[in-house]
């Protein structure tokens, strides 16, 4: 069996950014309380490796991140995730009593500012995201003036009061279903701007994929379930190639002697939240199994 890691592998810059933010502070602060509002990164490995060493994850997306904040006890240290956040809940984090540590990541960042500067220039603003994704969420949260275009559900509603357009999007989405997208609202507004806001991180990979070899007969997409840009390259990967069976699996575990019956070359991509040695778990398990 010939095995492949499909590069670039590993945490993107905004993940390892984020990580080492929250590590250091507990490590800084090890008498206080720290809690992480939703989850750091999409990834159960990186949770659980944050809970050993004493940091609260509160994931219970049931409850609002108002209600998170306000059960807090004053005096801990409240981290916002690399997906961005509400800023209005700053100020009641702050009335809390909390010290906060924002974990965004400067690409997410930065797409936000670029929707307030055009906010206030005047334009009308069209989202693309995945409803109720964290980053989708953050984004909105800006102004109720921005248009949500909800990549899952194509649905949006069409506007018309002659100010100009500007059109930006998550992150992490598929850059082929992006450019279909763009082109719908391109027909309702031709002289809409486009940012495609799509990360090199989730690109690359993305492109990589679609660059593999024709004898590829099994792709292994190591990743958390609710990582966005893990399922996109679930997606990507499951409809390049009807021949090539592809498999989105959490860790090594997941590995069955089944997935593996015939196929004589492997590919191991993975999510941008993926710890590194649970991608080397992943090799030398398909190694063990096809000896
Ligand atoms: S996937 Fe891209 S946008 Fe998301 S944290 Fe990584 S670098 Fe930032």
């Amino acid at each position: 069996m010939k095995i492949e890691i499909l590069q670039p592998v590993g945490y993107c810059s905004g993940v390892s950014n984020a990580i080492l933010k929250a590590v250091k502070v507990k490590k800084d602060n090890p008498n206080k309380p720290v809690y992480i509002l939703g989850s750091l990164v999409h990834n159960s490995h990186v949770i659980d490796s944050l809970e050993s060493i004493g940091i609260t994850n509160l994931v219970d997306n049931s409850i609002s991140m108002e209600e998170k904040i306000n059960s807090l006890e004053p005096g801990g240290i409240v981290v916002f995730t690399a997906h961005g956040h509400d800023e209005k809940l700053d100020e009641l984090a702050n009335k809390k009593g909390l010290t906060i540590l924002d974990c965004i990541c400067p690409k997410v960042k930065a797409n936000m500012n670029q929707i307030k500067e055009k906010l206030e220039s005047g334009f009308n603003v069209i989202f693309v995201g995945i409803e109720k994704h964290p980053e989708t969420t953050a984004c909105l949260s800006i102004s109720n003036d921005i248009h949500l275009f909800d990549v899952k559900t194509e649905q949006f509603d069409d506007f018309n009061d002659g100010k100009p357009v500007f059109v930006t999007n998550q992150t992490t989405l598929n850059f082929k279903e992006l450019e279909y997208i763009f082109n719908i609202i391109k027909n309702i507004y031709p002289n809409a701007i486009f940012n495609n806001e799509i990360c090199p991180a989730t690109r690359l990979r993305q492109e990589n994929i679609l660059k593999i070899e024709d004898d590829v007969d099994v792709i292994f997409v190591v990743g958390d379930k609710n990582s966005s840009n893990t399922k996109r390259l679930f997606e990507i990967s499951s409809t390049r190639n009807k021949k090539t069976s592809t498999y989105l699996i959490s860790s090594e575990s997941d590995l069955t002697i089944d997935m593996l019956q015939g196929k004589k070359h492997a590919v191991i991509t993975s999510g941008t939240s993926t710890p590194l040695e649970v991608i080397n778990s992943v090799y030398k398990a398909i190694e063990n199994l096809t000896k």
